[in-house]
């Protein structure tokens, strides 16, 4: 467990989506992955402090909870970067997930500590879609690695955007 947002971290998740890709296979339905980082989030430690930041983090993190299934995995897998796996979920379910989720964040305001106001925060996603693949498609195209591509898409088309990774 990740101590500031209580998210899972990495390792968890790593073995998470071992079992993940494992049921997929067995079940034949598709998963969705997502990553998730938070747009200019280093200027909002600049301009308002390191607790500022962490206080996004943490809103962040509960606000993600609110809006997921339990079977779904949510990890803080960076300083400000989320994976999100959500099994037995296809292409057109996973769009409209990560477009709420993109609004979940930009359209409700954080409030600042010490009265500080509050702020807008966007964030980017990039979503690929598993399912039934040999080994050897695994290890070549992961989903993980294909939506970070897409979250790479998703900023340099300008931020607060979801890119679906073409599978
Ligand atoms: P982009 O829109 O391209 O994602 O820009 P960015 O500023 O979000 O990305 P960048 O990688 O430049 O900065 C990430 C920042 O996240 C830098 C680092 O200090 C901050 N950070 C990482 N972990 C934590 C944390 O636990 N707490 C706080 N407050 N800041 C953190
Ligand atoms: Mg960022
Ligand atoms: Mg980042």
């Amino acid at each position: 467990i990740d101590p500031l947002t209580g998210l899972h971290n990495r390792r968890f998740a790593d073995m998470q989506m071992e079992r993940i890709v494992r049921s997929a296979n067995e079940n034949g339905q598709d998963y969705a992955v997502m990553m998730v980082d938070i747009d200019h989030f280093k200027s909002i430690n600049d301009t308002y402090g390191h607790h500022a930041g962490d206080m996004v983090l943490t809103e962040i993190a509960s606000r993600f909870r609110d809006n997921f299934r339990d079977i779904d995995l949510i990890a803080r897998v960076g300083g400000e970067e989320f994976l999100i796996a959500m099994p037995e979920t296809d292409a057109t379910q996973a769009q409209i997930v990560a477009e709420r989720l993109r609004k979940v964040v930009r359209d409700t305001p954080f409030i600042l500590p010490e009265g500080s106001g509050d702020l807008t925060v966007t964030i980017s996603v990039g979503a690929a879609i598993g399912g039934l693949s040999t080994i050897s498609e695994l290890s070549s195209n992961p989903p993980s690695a294909l939506a970070d591509k897409a979250l790479y898409s998703a900023k340099g088309a300008g931020r607060d955007t979801v890119v679906m990774a073409k599978t």
